[in-house]
């Protein structure tokens, strides 16, 4: 059996679980390696017929997209619904969209927060109470693997993930003829870092507050949009759990949280995140979705540039990538548009990959190795990357 090929060779990939959802043996199960990322493995060997499947719909075993196409059309957009422009991360067109097309009789399979697994993982959303769960970016990597295992490829859905998700995605429905089922969306990505992180970030946490109950990677609540890098927390102590019946009007209420932690004051997973020290090597070697490029319908994002630089309520950039985006886009109700350039919708979105920070390696070997994110040997290292950060941007 040794010469067997499929996607087992892969040791590090996108780890988009979407061979898993491909195979037609069902052999295929993702798992995370020891730098917290997550890889497909094989249950049975033995069972495996040689079909390839696995590998066609791969994004990361090809050098180019499942499509490439250019910009149709960009605009500024956000919810005319108030307080779901207020709960989601930018302007909330992501959840308007799958409203729309909920009501059109789709599903839609989004990324919610599981509190009791600690992860983030995709789902399928029929209603838009259900839809709720989705708003908001949990920056860490998702897991699909369930929830792509149990699309009917004869329904309708939006699918929302990361570009490497959405790219092996196309592959397979492509592969499997149903294209015409499904809208796909995307989002610009700065990259995922390893759940390594996210784990020493928890422990860190429960030593504060205890079991935690509820999670938020953003919040304009206090401090609006611009500086909206905050992680708040509720322990079990404060939360009640979400009734089942809960009401669209219930769940959508802004919610301030008892334990708050900001970027800008130095909060130690945005330091660890947006600092570029614990992302995958796939996000600095292999990733082949910045800016203007992706395989999905549309693309969303946070409208940073000049244009809207005022703004503390939340702007999304919206892009059409193909006809069917187009016109998904033109039939929202509750969104307000502003047509703009590619160029200025984009504005401030990276147009290369993520590159190692110095502490790169000494960090990932920490976190792998288990070292307590609340000692002091962590602090420092932090606390080094920070100095030499600043000296450098002084030497520029
Ligand atoms: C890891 C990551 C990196 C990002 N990097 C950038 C960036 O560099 N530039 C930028 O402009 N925007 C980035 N975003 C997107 C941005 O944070 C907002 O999600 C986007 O602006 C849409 O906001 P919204 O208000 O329309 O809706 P939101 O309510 O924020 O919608 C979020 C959508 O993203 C999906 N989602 C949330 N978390 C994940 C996840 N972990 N994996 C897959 N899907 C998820 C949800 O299903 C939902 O549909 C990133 C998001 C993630 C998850
Ligand atoms: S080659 Fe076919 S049967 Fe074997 S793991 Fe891949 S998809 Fe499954
Ligand atoms: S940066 Fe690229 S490779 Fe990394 S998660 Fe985002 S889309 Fe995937």
């Amino acid at each position: 059996m040794n010469n067997i090929t499929n996607i087992i060779k892969s040791q590090s990939c996108y780890g988009c679980g979407v061979c898993a959802a491909s195979c037609p043996k069902n052999i295929i199960s993702m798992r995370l390696n020891d730098d917290g990322f997550y890889i497909p493995g094989i249950v049975d060997e033995s069972l495996c017929i040689e079909c390839k499947i696995c590998e066609d719909v791969c994004a990361f075993a090809h050098e180019q997209l499942a499509f490439e196409k250019k910009p149709i059309k960009a605009w500024a957009a956000w919810s005319d619904d108030s307080r779901v422009r207020q709960k989601c991360s930018s302007g909330g067109v992501g959840f308007e969209i799958g409203r729309a097309l909920l009501e059109k009789g789709y599903r839609v399979v989004g990324c919610k927060y599981n509190v009791e697994k600690q992860r983030a993982e995709h789902y399928i959303a029929s209603s838009v109470e259900e839809l709720v769960q989705s708003i908001g970016s949990k920056y860490i990597q998702s897991i699909t693997e369930e929830a792509f295992k149990s699309i009917d490829r004869k329904q309708k859905y939006l699918v929302v993930g990361t570009p490497c998700q959405i790219d092996s995605f196309r592959r397979m429905i492509r592969k499997f003829r149903c294209e015409e089922n499904f809208v796909l969306m995307d989002f610009f990505c700065h990259c995922v870092p390893s759940m390594n992180a996210w784990d020493a970030y928890l422990k860190c946490l429960k030593s504060k507050i205890g079991n935690i109950a509820y999670i938020s990677w953003r919040n304009k609540f206090d401090f609006g949009w611009h500086d909206s890098w905050l992680m708040g927390a509720d322990s079990v102590s404060v939360t009640e759990p979400a009734a089942i019946n809960s009401t669209f009007d219930s769940l959508i209420q802004e919610r301030k949280t008892a334990y708050q932690s900001r970027w800008s004051q130095g909060d130690l997973f945005y330091n660890l995140f947006l600092g570029d020290v614990c992302f995958g090597e796939q996000c600095e070697k292999n990733c082949k979705y910045k800016y203007d490029r992706s395989s999905a319908d549309i693309r969303i994002g946070d409208l940073w540039g000049k244009t809207y630089k005022d703004d503390e309520k939340g702007t999304s950039a919206l892009v059409a990538f193909t006809d069917k985006g187009m016109s998904v886009i033109q039939d929202l109700k509750n969104v307000t548009k502003q047509s703009h350039t590619f160029d200025v919708v984009a504005e401030g979105q990276m147009k290369e990959n993520v590159k190692k920070k110095k502490l790169y390696p000494i960090i990932m070997y920490m976190l792998r190795h288990r070292y307590s994110i609340t000692g002091l040997s962590f602090r420092s290292v932090m606390f080094a990357q920070r100095v030499l950060s600043y000296i450098e941007r002084k030497l520029k």
